[in-house]
């Protein structure tokens, strides 16, 4: 005689063959069954909801359904510590798209990136230094999730994360990309030579141009060093044949 299978078993069991289809090779439940369940009826809707929707090339509407994804995203540990995830800021057709790290207490409260003190330096060097206003670039980070205390993001969340990365970069298709310190410089260049060496020297992502520079948090800490950055900021405005503004193109 089969042996009856515990309440709640199918139910699991189709839940771990939804995710499975939609490529997810680990899940952290944790006691979140319950919560999971509901993300994956808020993900069927919008799948249902898109197949008569965004026209495939509209990058916009196609960055707006993969921050829907990943707003219920559970492939790594940081989902059960997150307050909300933090996908991006900015313009889908944007000549510019800055990676940073990971989003800190700020960004995790507010769910955009690059918006407490670090960010606000950021701002100041993109409208104050290189005269473009902050809407017109893209911002996004490695990781789409805090890690807590801020401490550095691990291998295996960099590894669950990256696919997301990876397709803002193929939507936006940037002219040029800059990697905000070392944990974005070596997701894009495949390397893990320190970003004091890394910076100021432009690498390649998949043909698309990549400056390294400083994150502007370790310039908070190390303000001497804003002029190596501004360097860096400037030699992305030679790049794309942007004049930096007489009035405003000085260290910001
Ligand atoms: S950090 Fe990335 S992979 Fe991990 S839960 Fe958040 S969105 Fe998912």
């Amino acid at each position: 005689m089969t042996p009856a299978r515990p309440p709640g078993s199918d139910a699991l069991g189709e839940t771990l063959a939804y995710f499975r289809d939609l490529g997810v090779a680990e899940l952290y439940l944790d006691g979140r069954f319950e919560e999971i369940e509901e993300e994956k009826k808020k993900i069927s809707l919008k799948v249902k909801r898109e197949a008569g929707g965004a026209p495939a090339g509209d990058a916009a509407a196609e960055l707006q359904s993969l921050a829907f994804e990943v707003s219920s995203c559970v492939k790594c540990r940081l989902c059960k510590t997150r307050k909300q995830t933090v996908f991006a800021d900015g313009s889908s057709s944007a000549r510019i798209m800055f990676i940073g790290e990971a989003p800190g207490a700020d960004e995790d409260a507010q769910g955009v990136p690059f918006v407490g003190r670090a960010g606000q330096l950021l701002t100041r060097m993109i409208e104050d230094g290189m005269g473009l206003p902050r809407s017109s670039v893209y911002i996004a980070n490695v990781l789409k999730c805090r890690p807590p205390e801020n401490r550095n993001p691990e291998p295996d969340e960099i590894a669950s994360c990256r696919g997301y990365l990876e397709r803002q970069i193929d939507l936006v298709k940037p002219e040029v990309l800059v990697a905000l310190g070392k944990f974005a410089a070596h997701f894009l260049l495949e390397t893990d030579e320190g970003i004091t060496r890394l910076r100021g020297k432009w690498g390649s992502y998949r043909g698309i141009p990549v400056m390294p520079t400083l994150h502007p948090s370790y310039l908070l800490r190390q303000p001497a060093q804003k002029k190596e950055a501004w360097e860096d900021l400037l030699a992305v405005l030679t790049r794309l044949g942007i004049d930096a503004p007489a009035r405003k193109g000085k260290q910001p």
